[in-house]
């Protein structure tokens, strides 16, 4: 259990934006460190940032550029959904003693948060994997949630994001169930997908659908496990080929995609669930 000193915010002046604790469990500059990048005044108050406009308070930043990377945008998503409540009053602020008995901040908390700020609980039940990296999960969680910064998502809360069209093909919205459910690469990867784990096409309207495909499997408990991380790890590869194409112009080609798949898949499901004498001819024949 940590015992940390938390601010207890009243006109936001003698509160630290970035580097006092004030909201969450975490100061803001650990949660959004490409954001705290950005800042031009690290120790700007609470009260620069949040201010009064038409009786509601607003973000009002000072980057040194604007955010404008995926994973720039994305955190200010998140920063903004965090402070949307927020009220700065009267008075002088405090400092309190605070305990917090949470050793996994930055996801659990996080999350926990954004949901109590937002009044989402989703009715959808997120299952976790630890056969895969952590920011895998929680990509795909944070998918789940539609908390990526999905160009059509941004545009629907004014934020200028220029055109909303799909990167890959330019006729459509980009969305979630686009970008990896129904376009041509999403569709085409998941053929690749259910042919290689030999299991009937894969058919999903929507994020969960794919979620939950292992539940759809006949596969023993480990074997399907397996299979929800190879489906975690396909949309992770899916999102990274996407922004490989609209940030450094790399074009999209499905079969290394599926490859990067397979590659990743190996070492996560080798290292992270015991499997260490897994052979990669095994592997590749999906016979785990
Ligand atoms: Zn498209």
């Amino acid at each position: 259990m940590d015992y940390m000193m938390k601010m207890v915010i009243k006109d936001g002046k003698k509160s630290l934006f970035w580097l006092d604790l004030w909201i969450g469990e975490e100061m803001l500059c650990n949660t959004f460190p490409l954001l705290f990048r950005l800042e031009q005044y690290k120790d700007c108050c609470v009260a620069e940032r949040l201010v009064m406009v038409n009786g509601e308070f607003c973000g009002v930043w000072d980057w040194r550029r604007r955010p404008g990377s995926i994973q720039e945008l994305n955190e200010l998503f998140l920063l903004l959904q965090v402070c949307q409540n927020v009220q700065l009053g009267d008075g002088i602020d405090t400092t309190c003693w605070s305990i917090n008995d949470s050793s996994d901040f930055s996801v659990a908390g996080l999350k926990q948060k954004i949901q109590e700020l937002t009044h989402s609980t989703p009715n959808y039940r997120f299952v976790w994997n630890n056969w895969v990296p952590r920011k895998v999960e929680m990509l795909a969680w944070r998918i789940e949630l539609e908390k990526i910064p999905v160009m059509t998502l941004l545009a629907n809360r004014n934020i200028d994001v220029g055109s909303v069209s799909c990167p890959m093909c330019g006729d459509m919205d980009e969305s979630v169930e686009h970008l990896f459910v129904s376009s041509g690469v999403a569709r085409l990867v998941w053929q690749a997908v259910s042919s290689w784990c030999k299991i009937t096409s894969i058919f999903a309207l929507d994020i969960h659908d794919l979620l939950d495909l292992y539940k759809l499997t006949n596969f023993p408990k480990r074997k399907a496990k397996i299979f929800h991380a190879i489906c975690l790890g396909s949309i992770w590869c899916i999102w990274k080929a996407i922004n490989d194409l609209v940030f450094n112009g790399k074009p999209i080609m499905v079969e290394s995609i599926v490859g990067e798949i397979k590659t990743l898949g190996y070492l996560w499901i080798k290292h992270r669930s015991g499997e260490t004498s897994l052979l990669w001819e095994d592997w590749c024949m999906f016979k785990v």
